[in-house]
């Protein structure tokens, strides 16, 4: 291939946006995309990256890990670009099966709930097709894409969930380093990011930018946001009540569960049952595979240890649930209207003796959002299509346990590698700003906004 000195990116998704992450990167004659998610947000078509942006075909998509706003396109994409092959490490490509189907299944009950005719945007089949092209790798591992040049990737530990990684790609004359979502700080089972190699010269660093807006001098530690978590369940057990903690899928159910059972293994929580429902069981399954991907000495314990929720639409079943304390892990983290945490809460929130503690990101629309801070007499909309339920319940609070590396950290990031070129994506405006305004200095720095192309010159 020709000297690769100057390369194009451009923002499909992710651009000036949390949103869905898809970057087309041009170079040589060749176009590849880096990650192909949906937008958390929005809804049918809309929540797409912007393909109708590209020209030509891509030749290949890597994507960094499970989470949807980095894979939950995928299947699309290999609708309209058939045999298109993707590259993912091992767990990754395991986990981004789970969530696909589960993706299907979620669109195909919207669908019928609320009538959105263009869901579902791809069917289980779709899935499969598109997977039969996906091939994975390990961390570290050097491997070359299918293309009639050849490319030379490895895939980076980037902490975050299980599987995740940074993508290291080598052109002629241009290296180039997409972080996708990554965490320094080690969890209570995943390790912390790992940097490159001293003497890895990168030219452009594409690097995500969620807590850029978050002022993380005034946080608690990890450590420390466990120990107040533990008061304020044991509080609510010992009380009589039930702790709900609304918690993502992938990734946050996994540690959380473990978390809780360290606290009772220490004799800091009352050993109460800890439930768990659905995907985030699946996933765990994934995670106990993949246990060498853990790390050293994490404990994951194993996934019978914990209860299993029922039929959360049973309000009999739920009623039951909650008649006794005990501790209750389930999706969706942000409380999404009828997703097992919504429907719990909706019978939570009506006594005065549980409590209800987030443990991640709470996006401004969200029910999760409206029931931390509406006052006691509000009325709250849990399920959709139902009338909404006086808020009694005083005790909802937020933890901060975020799996995003903080804007102190990425900043020591673009430091370290010292790239001539950074992009910031994957950020809301604010957290773009501080992120361009106070890293990078004497690098040339770009925040491309959606279906805007930029010129990276090694
Ligand atoms: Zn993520
Ligand atoms: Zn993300």
């Amino acid at each position: 291939m020709e000297s690769c000195k100057r390369v194009n990116l451009c923002a499909l998704g992710g651009g000036g946006e949390v949103g869905a992450n898809c970057f087309e990167l041009s170079f040589g004659g060749h176009q590849i995309l880096l990650d192909c998610g949906t937008h958390p947000k929005k809804e049918g078509e809309c929540c797409l990256p912007a393909f109708d942006v590209l020209t030509r075909a891509p030749e290949a998509y890597i994507i960094t890990h499970a989470h949807v706003d980095h894979c939950g396109a995928v299947p699309y994409l290999a609708r309209m670009f058939p045999g298109v092959h993707g590259y993912a490490t091992r767990p990754t490509a395991r986990i981004m099966d789970r969530m696909l189907h589960n993706s299907v299944s979620v669109m195909e009950t919207i669908a019928k709930e609320r009538g959105i005719a263009e869901y579902p945007l791809f069917e289980h089949c779709d899935v499969g097709y598109a997977l039969r092209f996906l091939e994975s790798f390990e961390y570290r591992e050097p491997f070359f894409l299918r293309m009639p040049d050849p490319v030379e990737v490895q895939f980076i530990e980037a902490g975050h969930v299980l599987g995740a990684a940074s993508v290291l790609i080598r052109l002629p004359d241009h290296t180039i380093f997409y972080t996708g979502d990554i965490c320094k700080r080690p969890q209570a089972l995943i390790g912390g990011y790992k940097a490159l190699d001293k003497d890895t010269q990168v030219d452009t660093l594409i690097i995500e930018s969620t807590q850029g807006a978050a002022n993380d001098e005034t946080y608690r530690t990890y450590r420390e946001e466990i120990e107040h978590l533990g008061d304020a369940v044991r509080d609510v057990l010992l009380g009589g009540g039930c702790a709900l903690i609304p918690s993502f899928a992938l990734g946050r159910t996994q540690e959380m569960v473990n978390i809780l059972a360290d606290l009772q293994e220490q004799g800091r929580l009352p050993q109460v049952p800890i439930y768990t429902a659905g995907m985030g069981r699946a996933i765990y399954e994934i995670y106990q595979q993949f246990s060498d991907h853990l790390m050293p000495h994490a404990t994951l314990r194993p996934l019978e240890q914990f209860e299993r929720l029922g039929d959360m639409w049973n309000p009999s079943v739920v009623e039951r649930l909650l008649r006794r304390p005990c501790i209750i892990v389930a999706t969706s983290g942000m409380m999404v209207e009828n997703t097992p945490s919504a429907l719990i809460a909706q019978h939570m929130v009506r006594e005065t003796r549980h409590g209800i503690f987030f443990v991640g990101y709470l996006d401004a629309d969200t029910p999760g959002h409206k029931l931390l801070n509406a006052p006691v007499g509000a009325p709250l909309q849990f399920q959709l299509n139902s009338p909404p339920v006086e808020k009694v319940l005083e005790n909802i609070r937020q933890f901060r346990f975020s799996a995003h590396a903080t804007r102190s950290e990425l900043a020591a990031v673009v430091a370290r590698i010292k790239p001539k070129n950074v992009v910031y994506t994957h950020g809301d405006p604010e957290a773009l700003a501080w992120m361009e305004q106070n890293t990078g200095a004497g690098c040339n720095t770009f925040v491309p906004a959606i279906g805007q192309t930029i010129t990276l010159e090694a």
